[in-house]
Order: structure tokens, then C-alpha cells, then sequence
């Protein structure tokens, strides 16, 4: 079971339980993933994360890119790091 980070954000903890915003409440870190599971397939998931271990997803966070095959011409989106704009492998392209 792996967790894929697609997301690092700062939201209420409190939201939705207050229906007033009292303004100290305090902002926490989010951390959405996709969690790769071979057997059972992926799920989305999100939980709370203090800000240490924010900062280290979000270094590891994937991005949604579109890319499109030069060999078949034919594009697919996928999740890659954030300085990632090339893939090597085309999904349609292989054996
Ligand atoms: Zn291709």
C-alpha cells in the first residue's frame, strides 16, 4: 500500500462542525492521497498532518500532467512530480 500525495493544504479543522467561523480557529495542515493498493485497487484518502511532516509530502507531491505520445500521438493524464514534464512510457505504446 503505497500513498501518493496529490495534496497539501491548509483548511479548518473545525469546518462544518461551527456553523460560525470564530476567527482563532486554528488552520491545519491536510494531506490528500491517492493510496495504490495492487490488490483492491486505488482510493482516494486525506488526513491531518502536522506541519513538519507537511512540508516533507509536499516536496513529494505528484501533479497531474497531460501528455501526449510522439510515437501514436494518443494522450493520457498522470500523476508526476512537480518537475517532471517528460514520461518515457506511453501506455498505449506498449508491448
Ligand atoms: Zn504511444
Amino acid at each position: 500500500m503505497v500513498k501518493m500525495t496529490i495534496g497539501v493544504y491548509k483548511s479548518n479543522k473545525n469546518a462544518g462542525r461551527f456553523r460560525f467561523h470564530r476567527k482563532k480557529t486554528k488552520k491545519e495542515w491536510k494531506h490528500y492521497f491517492i493510496d495504490i493498493d495492487e490488490d483492491y485497487g486505488n482510493t482516494f484518502g486525506s488526513e491531518w498532518v502536522s506541519g513538519f511532516k507537511a512540508r516533507i509530502l509536499k516536496r513529494k507531491q505528484q501533479y497531474k500532467r497531460t501528455f501526449v505520445c510522439t510515437n501514436c500521438w494518443k494522450r493520457w493524464t498522470q500523476y508526476v512530480p512537480k518537475n517532471c514534464h517528460e514520461v518515457d512510457e506511453c501506455p498505449f505504446c506498449e508491448d
